[in-house]
């Protein structure tokens, strides 16, 4: 009763709070893992074809031409970006749905040579409610379980798979507390065991390398908006010969398999922002790590406080997550968004109770302990008086909430 009570007045604060929202105030966006700011680049090379190079790349005139000429372009960038062949790529409406089709597709095909799926706990709903779906189907499925970091154990995969496992999906990198799987280990196992493995890479790509070749990934999912491109799109990739189901039945684009007139400015965004993430990768990531790295010895000074998941090296670059103990996280997310700034919770707040993130259930945390932590996701307009302020702001909010 307390948790709905609570619950109701952080909407009720953050409600009021967005009525006034002024939009010239200072706002520190340390929100990247739930989405970036489209790059100015990406929007102006988008533009065009909104306007002036609408055709349907599906029509024969030499005016079309040009639209399909962009998605050729924009799937050899995707193509370089993570080492597979132009028509490995198919282009969907996001992470959820690339999640969606890699996992259904592959089993519903492949349902003659087992039920078995493997994924973890940890993984994000659309895999989740994905496999919950398939189990009412009457598949089975094994949730190995993660280690107090957040990342899986090796030997717990081999040993849940059996001769009817037909698809293992884990995730590259966590979205809550960032851990990092050794995702090319576990696609050294699969292929060993002749099993389908996918992996849902929408909060990595763009942010850490990629290459699904030397990773033996058979199929992985992206999602722009988690790389500084448009909302809406997403990429599924799917290795040459694996089995597996079209998603949207229809015409003919995306080789049959995913119908429907495709989305030529959010397809060649994508195109651009994975380059432009590739091509700035190494530095970007040194500079959000000392970024977080301040932020994160600033913060674990306060009393209370305690570092949730991997150590920095298993970690994405952007990513802290961080246990306030005895602090309510929707009161903490409700001062800081009053001051500008905006992280989130690893707690979703629906249906009038605060649900524990099970991500931070799975590492070990209790359920206090969940609905106290924090998730600072650090991007690339972040700058150094961003985290300053951040700093000085938590600091003067915590000590105002122990004082009253
Ligand atoms: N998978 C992970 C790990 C995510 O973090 C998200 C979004 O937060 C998704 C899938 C869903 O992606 P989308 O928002 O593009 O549907």
């Amino acid at each position: 009763m307390a948790q709905i009570v609570i619950c109701a007045i952080c909407i009720m604060f953050l409600r009021k709070g967005s009525e006034q929202m002024n939009y010239d105030k200072k706002l520190v966006y340390l929100d990247y893992g739930a989405s970036t700011p489209m790059s100015k680049e990406v929007f102006k090379e988008i533009e065009p074809y909104f306007y002036t190079l609408y055709g349907n790349p599906s029509s024969v005139s030499s005016f079309s031409e040009q639209s399909k000429m962009a998605i050729f372009n924009a799937r050899e960038r995707i193509a370089k970006a993570i080492n597979c062949k132009r028509n490995e790529i198919y282009f969907t409406s996001g992470g959820t749905e690339s999640d969606n089709w890699a996992i259904k597709g592959a089993v519903l095909k492949n349902r003659d040579k087992g039920n078995h799926i493997i994924t973890t706990a940890i993984e994000h709903p659309a895999v989740l409610n994905t496999c919950k779906y398939l189990e009412e189907l009457g598949f089975k499925i094994t949730y190995v379980p993660v280690d107090k970091y957040g990342i899986v154990n090796l030997e717990y995969i081999r040993n849940a798979i059996t001769e009817n496992t037909i698809l293992v999906s884990i995730m590259f990198a966590n979205n809550e507390i960032g851990s990092i799987q050794p995702i090319r280990e576990i696609g050294k196992l699969c292929r060993e065991q002749g099993v389908i493995f996918h992996t849902d890479a929408v909060q990595a790509a763009g942010h850490i390398p990629i290459d699904v070749e030397e990773m033996n990934i058979d199929m992985l999912s992206m999602s722009a908006h988690k790389f500084y491109g448009p909302k809406g799109i997403g990429i599924l990739y799917i290795r040459r010969g694996i089995k597996i189901d079209a998603f949207i039945h229809g015409g003919h684009q995306e080789r049959g398999r995913r119908a429907g007139t495709e989305n030529t400015p959010g397809i060649v965004g994508i195109g651009k922002a994975i380059e432009l993430c590739n091509l700035n990768m190494s530095k970007e990531s040194e500079r959000t790590k000392k970024l977080r790295s301040k932020l994160a010895e600033h913060i674990l000074e306060i009393p209370g406080t305690e570092l949730n998941g991997p150590d920095y090296d298993k970690r994405l670059p952007g990513n802290l997550n961080i246990c306030f103990n005895g602090i309510e996280a929707e009161i903490l997310l409700m001062s800081l968004d009053l001051k500008g700034i905006c992280a989130s919770a690893g707690s979703a707040c629906s249906a009038g109770s605060i649900r524990p993130s099970h991500v931070l259930s799975a590492i070990g945390l209790s359920p206090e302990k969940c609905k106290s932590s924090i998730r600072f996701s650090i991007g690339e307009e972040t700058s150094e008086e961003d985290i300053d302020y951040t700093i000085s702001t938590l600091k003067e909010i915590i000590s105002s909430i122990r004082t009253t």
